[in-house]
């Protein structure tokens, strides 16, 4: 492909917004068409390079959408469940692609961004991270091989900032394991503050957060057995690995037809 992906970034303020709008100076590929942020915001007309702290891109940041439509094919959206939803409503009734970045929606809403993919390319995933993609492959062969006798505990770490908790990503993590062991994850267990009482039961699958500082994002599987245990982690240190894979997923959202995709999908393991 020659030709550069027009984006638009809303939500381009906010942390991910931030390093998404440096990603996209950053790949040869992307042409960064516009950043949105809610009305009201003291950053609207501001250049976006100067936001990121990347120099002038002569990008200014608007409120509207309806501004930017001629100026971009996909949007890249890392904002809150509420906002996407409103976002992902716009592209469907403007034929534009979104990547879908959020965490937290709950079911109702992934069910409203299903109908809205059968208008519209979407890309949709918790964790946009190359390394966190081949976890869900690792996760598999650990399910299989040590999953019916062991213990499985999910155990995340993000900055005190994050809204949602467990992570989207630790979600997905309990997922793949719940699917590949034929388990409902409904019956997983969330300790929090209130912690485990009386014994531990072995069919669920346990979810532990932190919330601290600084930290991008942390993820660790534990299958442990009386004995031995295997611990799959990953760690980001940078949001720039989220927007780079984000960059990829526009790229290749663009050829697309309608549906709703995943980051599996868009590196090409299924
Ligand atoms: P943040 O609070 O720093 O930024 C959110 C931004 O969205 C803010 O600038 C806010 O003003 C903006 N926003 C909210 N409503 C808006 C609207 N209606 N129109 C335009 N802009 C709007 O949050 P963050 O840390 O950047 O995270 C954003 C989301 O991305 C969260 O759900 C987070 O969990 C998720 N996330 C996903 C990945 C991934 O790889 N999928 C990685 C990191 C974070």
């Amino acid at each position: 492909m020659s030709e550069k992906v027009r984006v638009a970034i809303t939500g381009g303020s906010g942390r991910m917004g931030r390093t998404l709008i440096e990603a996209a100076r950053q790949q040869p590929i992307i042409y960064l068409g516009a950043v949105i942020e809610r009305a009201g915001s003291t950053l609207i007309g501001v250049d976006a390079g100067e936001l990121a702290g990347v120099g002038s891109m002569n990008v200014p940041i608007t409120d509207s959408l309806d501004l930017a439509v001629d100026d971009f094919d996909v949007l890249i959206d890392f904002t809150s469940p509420e906002a996407s939803l409103i976002h992902t409503d716009w592209c469907a009734r403007h034929g534009k692609a979104i990547v879908i970045g959020t965490t937290g929606f709950n079911h109702s809403q992934k069910e409203l961004i299903s109908a809205y993919a059968e208008k519209i390319p979407v890309v949709m995933a918790p964790n946009m991270a190359v390394g966190v993609n081949l976890l869900w492959k690792l996760l598999e062969i650990a399910a299989e091989v040590m999953g019916d006798y062991s213990d499985i505990e999910i155990i995340e770490a993000h900055h005190r900032h994050k809204k949602d908790a467990p992570s989207g990503t630790a979600l997905k993590m309990g997922e793949v394991i719940a699917e590949t062991l034929g388990r409902d994850l409904d019956k997983c267990a969330v300790y929090g503050r209130e912690g485990i009482t009386g014994e531990r039961d072995r069919e669920t699958i346990g979810f532990s957060t932190i919330r601290a500082g600084d930290i991008v994002g942390e993820h660790t599987a534990m299958f442990a057995d009386i004995g031995e245990r295997i611990e799959i982690t990953h760690k980001a240190s940078s949001r720039m690995t989220f927007a780079n894979g984000a960059m990829r997923a526009a790229s290749w959202l663009v050829d697309q037809d309608s549906g709703l995709y995943d980051m599996q999908q868009v590196l090409g393991l299924k």
